[in-house]
């Protein structure tokens, strides 16, 4: 696992109130009560302060991607963070273009599916369930088709919790004269993906993931030279960016009615995140979230499907315990017991289960999360959570 040099958070993290249980899932996840408090107050959409929340919103997370010289814009959409990428795909690519879809795990699928939806000629790269996509495929299948116009890549593939190679994929594809498209939508502002870290035309995160904030709309922060030509290539009324984008250029309104409270809310997570120390900070805690965790799920016998190199500071997949009394209705229903949600897996070859490391938690509430896991697997008389083998052979395909 990475170094991780930032400070502990200063802020004290507070248990969730009234008996919630901690959600260690990929969003939604466990909210600061501030945030959650934001929301007891009702806003006029139209109105000048909702305008000025709105404005407030869009120049935060500018800030966050680093945009210093006014390359970028960033739209707001409603809906959760699938609308916003299926807004993405169906803005930038043009309807005469080509995509090439680098797929490993249920998002890079979702991708794929949603260009099918739209209309738009695609190829995919399908590395399964979790091996990343590397920059010689992209290479050679930028060069075997040169109709190809764009690339979209997950960043942070949530499924199996893997951090893909952004920085080498980037480079190839402008190398090749193509443009990137990103979901970065579980690793935007825990994971760097500001302008200056990766190249890319436009990336999309949603409020619920690692801002901290509740669902109800995604974001996308992309080159004003690709939302100007963007403009026309939508099939979709409610989902045109660029129509988004003019129409709060020119109103400071959203177009249809905004999810008023969720952006209140996520104020007060931006200001949170400020606060905390940003990208660094945010990525910081999560990461030590994920390291005392898996040290701790290891030291039960629990297997990470990732090596360590691969490991995000946002999800962990585990294989399930190969004992016969492991049964993961049970061991969920147990965790909850105890205030933890954790995540069915999503592996097709072999059982698993996800722990998220992201929400407002630290490393002692995972301290707890082992100890619940170890007291649950007691009870259901597990007395080692080592994998089968064929997780084991499954696994060593990826260090191959
Ligand atoms: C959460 C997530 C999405 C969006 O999922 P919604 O359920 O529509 O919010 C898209 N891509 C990735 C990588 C995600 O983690």
């Amino acid at each position: 696992m990475s170094p991780i040099t930032a400070a502990p958070t200063a802020i004290p993290l507070e248990a969730p109130r009234l008996g919630e249980p901690y959600l260690l899932t990929p969003g939604p996840l466990t909210t600061a009560y501030s945030v959650k408090e934001a929301m007891l107050r009702d806003w006029g959409s139209w109105d000048g302060d909702f305008r000025a929340m709105t404005a407030e919103l869009r120049r935060h997370l500018l800030e966050i991607a680093g945009d210093v010289d006014g390359e970028f814009d960033c739209v707001p959409m409603q809906g959760s963070g699938s609308f916003s990428v299926e807004a993405m795909l169906g803005s930038f690519v043009p309807k005469d273009g080509k995509v090439l879809v680098l797929m490993n795990g249920a998002y890079g699928k979702r991708i794929s599916q949603t260009l099918t939806y739209l209309g738009r000629a695609h190829v995919d790269i399908d590395k399964g369930d979790y091996m990343p996509p590397r920059g010689h495929e992209v290479a050679a299948a930028l060069e075997a088709d040169p109709e190809i116009t764009h690339v979209v890549v997950v960043h942070c593939e949530t499924s199996s919790g893997i951090l893909n190679p952004l920085k080498e994929i980037s480079e190839t594809v402008y190398a090749h004269g193509r443009k990137l498209l990103v979901d970065s939508m579980s690793a935007f502002g825990a994971v760097p993906a500001g302008i200056a870290d990766f190249r890319y035309e436009a990336i999309v995160s949603s409020a619920n993931k690692c801002i901290e904030g509740v669902p109800g709309f995604g974001f996308v922060l992309a080159r004003k030279s690709a939302l100007e030509e963007a403009r026309g290539n939508s099939h979709s009324l409610s989902l045109d960016i660029h129509a988004q984008w003019d129409h709060m250029n020119k109103t400071g309104q959203w177009r249809f009615t905004p999810p008023t409270h969720v952006v209140a809310a996520f104020l007060e997570a931006l200001r949170i995140h400020r606060e905390e120390g940003g990208v660094p900070a945010r990525g910081g805690r999560y990461a030590r979230n994920r390291d005392v965790m898996v040290a701790g799920m290891r030291g039960l016998g629990f297997e990470t499907l990732l090596a360590d190199q691969w490991l995000s500071p946002v999800i962990v997949t585990f294989f399930s315990p190969a004992h016969p009394a492991f049964a993961f209705d049970r061991f969920y229903a147990l965790m909850k017991e105890k205030g933890f949600i954790i995540y069915p897996g999503k592996l097709t070859v072999v059982d698993s289960f996800r722990i998220g490391c992201i929400g407002r938690m630290d490393e002692h509430v995972m301290r707890r999360v082992v100890e619940a896991a170890r007291n649950s697997l007691t009870e259901m008389g597990v007395d080692t959570a080592a994998p089968p083998a064929i997780a084991l052979e499954e696994r060593s395909r990826l260090a191959a």
